[in-house]
């Protein structure tokens, strides 16, 4: 297995590291593949992404550096912040559920039960997205107004959406802070519950993957948790291999 870490963020978007120092972190913590995935709120105003990947491909360094986003979902739709004209330039493109999702985080139902609904409907309609290659910390749900428990999250959600996400040959990542995102629980029980969703999306073929979402230097190929959730859930085998994604090299 090639040690990678797919999920960074730099001065491109509210990182505190530009790209060069993120390659040097990757070099030392003994990473073979770093992703760059800078925040993409806005696909109109996306033209940052030459210089990014112009910064990358200028670095000369023995690890495979993949030019990446993070783009949102929008809502339930599965439409996302992508920015078509400017894919081209990318060799990975993750998405998440964060400020921006209408039904989620934004404008959420009064019921936590719908917000999951949408959850899940998003999940599974951004899936089929030709485009988008990673789910950034599927579930991430702790943390939007309907206060949502890891455990309001039931197995058969998590079926529907790693279904889909086998269907699709889309990749689910494991997020290093995922907890971060369940303030009010006991860190050892989430995990164990994490670990079990984690273990249901294997079960039904997904494919892994691992990021650090670091914002700093400090944190680039940090994995110690996603390394304990990957022994725990026993799903070493459906970690991807991160040479997928050479192709614009
Ligand atoms: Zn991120």
């Amino acid at each position: 297995m090639k040690p990678h870490d797919l999920h960074t963020h730099t001065t491109y978007s509210d990182g505190k590291n530009p790209v060069v120092d993120h390659i040097r972190g990757a070099e030392a913590a003994g990473l073979s593949y770093l992703a760059i995935t800078d925040h993409c709120f806005n696909p109109s105003a996306a033209e940052w992404i030459t210089q990014m990947r112009d910064d990358i491909r200028a670095v000369k360094t023995h690890v495979t550096v993949f030019a990446g986003i993070e783009a949102q979902i929008r809502d339930a739709s599965g439409a996302t912040t992508v920015p078509q004209q400017e894919t081209e330039k990318l060799d990975i493109i993750l998405v998440d559920i964060g400020g921006m999702t209408e039904g989620v985080f934004r404008n959420p139902p009064a019921s936590k039960q719908m917000a999951i609904k949408n959850a899940v409907t998003a999940y599974v309609n951004v899936s089929a997205d030709p485009l988008v290659d990673i789910v950034a910390h599927p579930f991430n749900l702790g943390r939007t107004p309907s206060g949502i428990a890891s455990t309001d999250i039931t197995d058969a959600d998590v079926r529907t959406v790693a279904r889909a996400f086998a269907a699709n040959g889309m990749i689910f990542e494991i997020m290093n802070s995922s907890w971060w995102w369940f303030p009010d629980e006991d860190i050892a029980s989430f995990t164990k519950r994490y670990a079990d969703i984690v273990r249901i999306a294997a079960e039904e073929n997904v494919r892994l993957s691992k990021g650090s979402d670091a914002h700093a230097v400090c944190g680039v190929g940090m994995l110690s948790w996603v390394d304990r959730v990957i022994a725990m859930a026993g799903v070493e085998k459906a970690i991807i291999d991160p040479s997928m994604f050479v192709r614009n090299a």
